[in-house]
């Protein structure tokens, strides 16, 4: 009866080696504070901003593989503001001619995204506000979306991809948790006759988690609030991840007269009259892309569509699945059992591990194993114990397998003879399977197992019994 309305604004700082209109040094690691300054970034008069073409690159990048229209004409424009964090008393950013207008992602409609640069940090403590120039000035990408989500696993999956097609692509690593990326949830909630809401703002977001609990804690309070006859006010709310919910920051007072107007310093962009940044350059230029190489893996080794995109969650899950595919020479089978692999066991001994070290672990290796198992010579107890030495310590996984006593026997011969034995020892329960009860196979299996004793492959002994009883 309450319909959610949700629009996203979200901010990543982009990879570049200096800063979007100096040469100081793009470093989001550096830890030591206004180290990484200059004249420029520091607003002493004077001084003269550059544009980065590496961050007007990164951005035509971005629009294209949203499928956004690329601006013919775009410039910067000067955002007014006072605050300790923003040493020229105003913000380099975009106004009227945005970078991209339109595209979608996650089957989200985006509305723009522009360029613009980064604030200082400030820092309050015993009475102090301390401020880290280190940051002012880096390269920002500001992309809006339409206020068209309906909810906050929605909302999620956007944020997730977003932050993946920027890693894909180079931009930005998009840590929520770093403030590489930040993320601020427009949420209002219509009213029973449709009547769209009071909409909240909601900042302080640092994890896909909080993106998703706050949106959903929000929802639940304003329906709350208005079924009590109550009034959402328009208003800026943190989330306290302690407690789980959102809380009063400050009321919205109108929109703010930033004083836009275009910067008399830059020169405009005509960005069809510059050759490296031509759309079919640009084009030309994109790694696959995440929705790319999820339908590939999909269609190309008839992966579930949940697998697909557990493979391609992360660059690094992305990267050792192709390597592993590359070494098991592109054999569909073996590379659909790798992955199966990959989603099920290996991520069960990461998570016991509480991280995924894809970097640590041998494609080839791994490869190795996969080709074991699919020739039989380690059943699947015997294929997770050496999977866990491989994890842990590396090595031959063939190898590993014969020092733990792992290979099986494949002498076809004696297994046959084993299930000759048992067949005719087991007459009662191959009537049974004869009768089509399934148990009774399973029962025979584990008799052929003890048989063989334990060097038996299940999958092979299910063959043989078969076999000697379709005769
Ligand atoms: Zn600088």
């Amino acid at each position: 009866m309450y319909r959610p309305t949700i629009g996203l604004e979200v901010h990543a700082e982009l990879k570049t080696r200096t800063k979007m209109f100096c040469d100081s040094r793009n470093d989001p690691d550096e830890t030591r504070p206004n180290i990484n300054v200059c004249p420029v970034c520091m607003a002493h008069p004077g001084t003269l901003p550059v544009i980065n073409r590496e961050a007007v690159r990164h951005m035509l990048r971005i629009g294209t593989a949203i499928g956004g229209t690329i601006a013919d004409f775009s410039e910067f424009d000067r955002k007014s503001y006072f605050y300790p964090d923003i040493p020229k008393g105003y913000q380099i950013s975009q106004y009227k001619h945005p970078l991209i207008v339109g595209g979608e992602l996650a089957g989200v409609a985006i509305t723009r995204v522009h360029l613009e640069e980064d604030t200082a940090r400030s820092t309050h403590a015993g009475g102090k506000s301390l401020v880290d120039f280190n940051r002012a000035g880096i390269p920002l990408m500001e992309l809006v979306t339409e206020p068209m989500i309906p909810d906050a696993e929605t909302a999620g999956r956007f944020a997730r991809e977003l932050q993946l097609l920027l890693r894909t692509l180079g931009a930005g690593k998009a840590n929520l948790e770093k403030g590489e990326m930040r993320i601020e949830a427009n949420i209002s909630v219509s009213d029973k006759e449709g009547v769209y809401g009071t909409k909240v703002e909601v900042k302080n977001l640092n994890s896909f988690r909080s993106v998703e609990r706050a949106i959903a804690y929000e929802i639940k309070r304003q329906t709350a609030l208005i079924e009590s006859g109550g009034k959402v006010v328009q208003e800026t709310r943190g989330w306290n991840e302690a407690k789980q919910e959102t809380f009063h920051q400050r009321f919205k007072e109108g929109s703010a007269d930033y004083r836009y107007f275009p910067e008399p310093d830059l020169p405009k962009l005509y960005l069809k009259d510059i050759p490296e940044f031509s759309p079919e350059t640009i084009r030309a230029g994109l790694p696959e892309l995440p929705w790319e190489r999820r339908a590939r893996y999909a269609k190309a080794y008839a992966l579930k569509e949940a697998d697909a995109a557990y493979l391609c969650a992360t660059t690094e899950r992305a990267t050792f699945f192709d390597a592993v595919a590359t070494a098991l020479k592109n054999k569909k089978k073996r590379i659909a059992l790798a992955a199966n692999y990959i989603v099920s066991d290996l991520a069960g001994v990461y998570a016991k591990r509480g991280s995924e070290e894809y970097a640590q672990l041998n494609a080839g290796a791994f490869a190795k194993l996969i080709t074991l198992i699919d020739s039989r010579h380690l059943s699947s107890r015997g294929a997770k114990d050496t999977l866990l030495i491989l994890v842990e310590k590396g090595g031959d996984p063939e190898a590993i397998a014969k020092e733990h006593g792992l290979i099986q026997s494949h002498d076809a011969e004696a297994l046959r003879d084993a299930v000759k034995r048992v067949l005719a020892l087991e007459t009662k329960a191959v009537e049974e399977y004869r009768a089509g009860k399934e148990a009774a196979l399973q029962y025979l299996i584990g008799k052929g197992m003890k048989a063989a004793k334990g060097a038996g492959n299940p999958a092979i002994l299910k063959d043989l019994i078969r076999e000697e009883l379709g005769k």
